[in-house]
């Protein structure tokens, strides 16, 4: 019997249930009364290592599905028969979609298409959720991004969220679908792996703190982004399916700080000088970088009635905090 025929509550289906954005929208989703199915691609060997720390493995029904397998793809779906789809799935990493660009950009129109073609093929009731994000638009020197500001990617990765917005965008005009997709700008939280340059550089001024090394190697510091906490954008995510009708939206908290503030910051907050404790290796720099990224979030604000709870500074004690909590716990 489908999951549907037995259930009140709504359904909702996660692919890529085991990530950061994945682990953190299943939590809000079950707070909110929702049954959650998750998708990995193997469920058998994933260690759902973000599911187990957030305590919600056992409240969510798990499904293998790859998003470039169409079959795998349409065969969750029906069984799911979900009210709310979410595609989280995907290579998320910008810098190793240099090294990586063929499955990621692939990956990432494939899978979204995938998903619309088996929603459009089973002409089930359902509302999608795409996650796009700011490397589409690539440098905002011109001013903070809005929604009508022309994509430029500057990765293999955003080459790949930008196709795949536009096909989410062309699926909602050509055959009506409830499809949008949500332009996250970066969000930070200690669900996070290491190998993000937030991560990166708590984690090596904690570790300078202990004295466990000196120096903390960087590819540069003049970048600047927008950065978020993820359990904030969750809750945009959900808004935006439940809005009157579907609409893209930037998710951001409308600053733009540099690299060199945010080490600056966290640096300061574990009471380090900075300037005696980095180095810069031009080797780790990606081949094309988004030297600035700006957003203004105020269609989010005006649509969802939704804006940032944490900003800068709070993200940066959060994140310090979190990886503090998680050393004391590992021992
Ligand atoms: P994560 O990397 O934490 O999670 C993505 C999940 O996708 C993984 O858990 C993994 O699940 C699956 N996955 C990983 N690599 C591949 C691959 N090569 N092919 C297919 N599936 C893969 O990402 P986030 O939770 O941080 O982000 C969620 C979505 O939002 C992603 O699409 C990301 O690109 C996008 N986004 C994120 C932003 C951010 O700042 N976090 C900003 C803007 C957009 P499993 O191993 O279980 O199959």
């Amino acid at each position: 019997m489908s999951s549907k025929k037995i259930a009140t509550a709504k359904i909702a289906l996660i692919f890529g249930i085991s990530g950061q954005d994945g682990a953190y929208l299943a939590q809000l989703l079950l707070n909110h009364g929702y049954l959650v199915h998750g998708t990995s691609r193997d469920k058998e060997i994933t260690s759902f290592a973000n599911l187990h720390h957030l305590n919600l493995f056992p409240s969510i029904t798990l499904h293998s599905a790859v998003l470039t397998d169409f079959r795998s793809v349409i065969e969750v779906i029906q069984h799911v028969q979900p009210d709310e789809i979410y595609n989280l799935a995907g290579q998320s990493s910008v810098a190793l979609s240099f090294d990586q660009p063929v499955d990621t950009i692939n990956g990432g129109i494939v899978g979204t298409l995938n998903i619309l073609e088996a929603i459009r093929f089973l002409k089930i009731e359902t509302r999608f959720y795409n996650a796009a994000s700011s490397e589409c638009y690539g440098n905002t020197e011109a001013g903070p991004a809005t929604e009508a500001t022309p994509f430029q990617p500057r990765s293999p990765y955003g080459v790949g969220k930008a196709a795949a917005f536009w096909a989410v965008a062309n699926y909602r005009a050509a055959y009506g679908l409830y499809a949008c997709s949500g332009i996250l700008f970066n969000h930070e939280s200690p669900l996070r792996p290491a190998r993000y340059v937030t991560q990166k550089i708590v984690r090596g001024a904690l570790d300078i703190a202990d004295n466990k090394y000196q120096k903390l190697t960087l590819g540069t510091l003049s970048i600047a982004r927008d950065w978020g906490w993820a359990p904030d954008y969750v809750d945009a995510m959900a808004r935006m399916l439940q809005s009157s009708s579907p609409e893209d939206l930037i998710i951001a908290t409308g600053e733009t700080h540099t690299l060199e503030e945010f080490v600056k910051k966290v640096f300061s907050k574990v009471n380090l000088q900075w300037e005696n404790h980095i180095e810069i290796n031009k080797t780790l720099q990606r081949p094309s970088d988004i030297y600035y990224s700006a957003a203004n979030p105020g269609r989010a604000r005006e649509v969802l009635d939704w804006s940032a709870e944490t900003k800068f500074d709070s993200l940066v004690s959060r994140l310090i905090e979190a990886e503090l909590e998680r050393r004391r716990f590992a021992g």
